[in-house]
Parts: structure tokens; sequence; C-alpha cells
């Protein structure tokens, strides 16, 4: 393959040697994310890099000259294609916030003008973004092929003002459409703790919304008697009239109460179903247990002493709560091994979504 000569992509010499050397081995990546602060031509070197695998001449890549690096320099290749944050105006976009023709133009003077000079520094007048139809017109191209029977070049520029949306319509570029990106995903929350009549504990949880009603299980760990748990700050309480003998199990979940797997809603009382809240709260086990105490003899004292100091039940609670700033994404594995595309890249990128601190998750999923 040609060699490459760099002519306007400046300094960054060792970046320079990697790629070059790739390029003329034919080693290159399907795809390269170049990070760095403004100004030290990243987008200098996507347009070089991208001229270069379009050029058709026979010696150094790329010619400025041929057809193709023609048309590339005036934004008319049909498989070179840019996608970079633009500041839209109120006349950019329709009603319905499509945007207009006069939006589409004014995305490829933009473009026009980036080319011309790639190391500009971008100026935005209001909050940029990258509207989700541009990104859906580069998955056409890319879905398509090539026109002019080689490569297909996209330069993704400044991820990090892309949307959910948009975020979500290049993965799909990417990776096909098995894919799904939830904001604020949920997950279970959890907390357990293991008590003797009158244990107290307080726990606050800034993650819970207003104030969740979790799944609560108490699993008896010794024989008691009318456990109950006390919300104190809320006065929400929850009892169970009876016994739990060791191994017992009393689920309340979606307020129905379940001992061993049966329904013993009769036995509890009060039913009101204590909430986690957002504030800090403090919780409180009672059991039945000075009834008992008055009833030992000296011969069993020790015993029923001990037997008081011990935790006799686990309390667990289990809530859902939201993840802030998040993006969980789910890729299935099979569309992934065949788009060749590893997790990780798809989570650098992702992590380059950092304009308001947001977190990725990104998980397999599928056999
Ligand atoms: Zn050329």
């Amino acid at each position: 393959m040609a060699q490459i000569k760099w002519k306007q992509f400046a300094g960054q010499e060792r970046i320079k040697d990697v790629l070059g050397a790739a390029y003329e081995h034919n080693t290159l990546g399907h795809a390269y994310l170049f990070c760095g602060e403004a100004g030290t031509g990243k987008f200098a070197a996507a347009l070089e890099l991208g001229m270069a695998l379009l050029c058709k001449s026979e010696h150094v890549h790329p010619c400025y000259e041929c057809e193709a690096c023609r048309k590339v320099l005036h934004y008319t290749h049909p498989d070179f294609h840019v996608i970079m944050p633009v500041s839209l105006q109120k006349e950019h976009k329709s009603d319905s916030s499509k945007l207009t023709d006069e939006g589409w133009k004014y995305i490829s003077g933009a473009i026009g003008a980036r080319i011309a000079n790639p190391y500009f520094p971008r100026e935005f007048s209001t909050l940029p973004s990258i509207p989700v139809e541009w990104m859906r017109e580069l998955n056409h191209a890319v879905l398509r092929g090539a026109l002019e029977g080689g490569k297909n070049v996209a330069i993704l520029d400044g991820v990090d003002t892309m949307n959910k949306e948009s975020a979500n319509s290049m993965l799909k570029t990417l990776i096909g459409d098995d894919i799904s990106v939830v904001e604020n995903p949920p997950t279970e929350s959890y907390f357990e703790v293991r008590v003797m009549s009158g244990d107290s504990w307080s726990f606050g949880n800034n993650s819970v919304e207003e104030a969740s009603i979790p799944e609560i299980i108490i699993e008896a760990e010794d024989v008691i008697e009318n456990p109950q748990i006390l919300n104190e700050d809320f006065e929400q309480a929850l009892g169970y009239n009876g016994v739990l003998n060791k191994g017992d199990k009393l689920v309340i979940k979606d307020g129905k109460f379940l001992l061993n797997g049966e329904d013993v809603s009769e036995r509890v009382s009060p039913k009101v179903l204590p909430k986690i809240h957002r504030r800090v709260s403090s919780w409180k086990y009672v059991e039945l247990i000075r009834e008992k105490i008055g009833v030992f003899d000296s011969t069993t004292f020790d015993e029923s002493i001990f037997a008081v100091n011990v935790p006799k039940a686990k309390i667990s609670m289990k809530w859902v709560r939201y993840q802030p700033a998040t993006f969980s994404v789910k890729l299935n594995r099979d569309s992934l091994n065949r788009s060749k595309v590893p997790k990780e890249y798809v989570e650098e990128v992702l992590n380059s979504i950092k304009a308001a601190g947001v977190k990725v998750i990104v998980e397999e999923v599928g056999e």
C-alpha cells in the first residue's frame, strides 16, 4: 500500500508513526478513537487519514489532487462522512424539532468550514448537539457500503456532545440493531441486619427516589414470637402475630405476606408497609421475650439469658433504585462478535460522553 504523507496534521510524531506504519502495512483497525485537548490535531489527523484511505493516487496519500481527494475537500465524496456537534438556530429545526432544509444546509456549511480549517477553534453560540437524523443518515451510509468501490470513512467529531438518541444510533452503526441503551438504569439495593429484640439501626439512602416500599424478609435464626419492625421516624410499624420457628422465612413483598411461601396476611398487623425514605431514618426490631423471661426457672436461667443476647433474626430489605447520570448499554454478544467491535471499544467511546459526568455500564447479553 502507498505511504501517508501528512500535510496538515502538525507535530504528534509518535502518532504519525503509528498510523503511518499501520497504513503502509495495511493493518489499520476498523475504528480509532482520538483523544486529547482541543487544538492537538485530532480532526486534522482523522481528516488526512480518511483522505488517504480514499485517495486514488498511486504513490503518496493523500495527494490533494486526485478526484477523490478533491471530493473529500469539497465534502462531496459519497463515502466520506463527518458527524460533529453544531449549534442549531431556531430556523434550522421544524416545530417537531426535525432538521429543516436550512438546517441541513447549515450542517454541510459547518463541515466544509471544519475541513478547510481543521485547527480552527470552534465556538458555539448555543449549546451544541448532534442531531439524531444526522446520525441515522450515517447509519444508512455505513450499512449500504461504499459507493465508489473503496472504503467508507466516517469521522465522528466531538462525541462528548452526543445526546442519548445519537449515541444509541451510533452504536447501532457499529454493532447492529441488537443493542439497547437505558438512561438511569434500575438496580437492586440491599440492606441486611442481624438483630435481637430492642436492636435499632438507621440508614439513609440518597439513591432512594422519594420513598420506596422495600421487600422485607425476616428470617428466624431461633424461635421468635410476635416480631415487629418499626420505622421510628415515620412511625410506621409492621408486626407478625405468632411464632416463627428457627429457619422460618417471612417475606413481605408487593403487599403480600408469605411465611415459607404460605399466605399469612391475617396474622400481620398493623399492615402498614414501612417505606424507605430518601432521608436518614432509624428503625427498631422488637419481639416478645418478656413473658418468656418471666417463666424461666433456675435450671434454664443461663440458657435464657444467653438466648436474648445473640441476634435471633436476620432482616433484609431490597428495593429498586435508579442510577443517576448513567447509561446502561446492553449489547448482544453474537452481534458484537459478528461486528468485531470489542466491548471495551464501545465502553471507551461511551465514556467519552462525559459532558455531564455520565457513567457508562456496558453489558454483554445472550448466550
Ligand atoms: Zn488523492
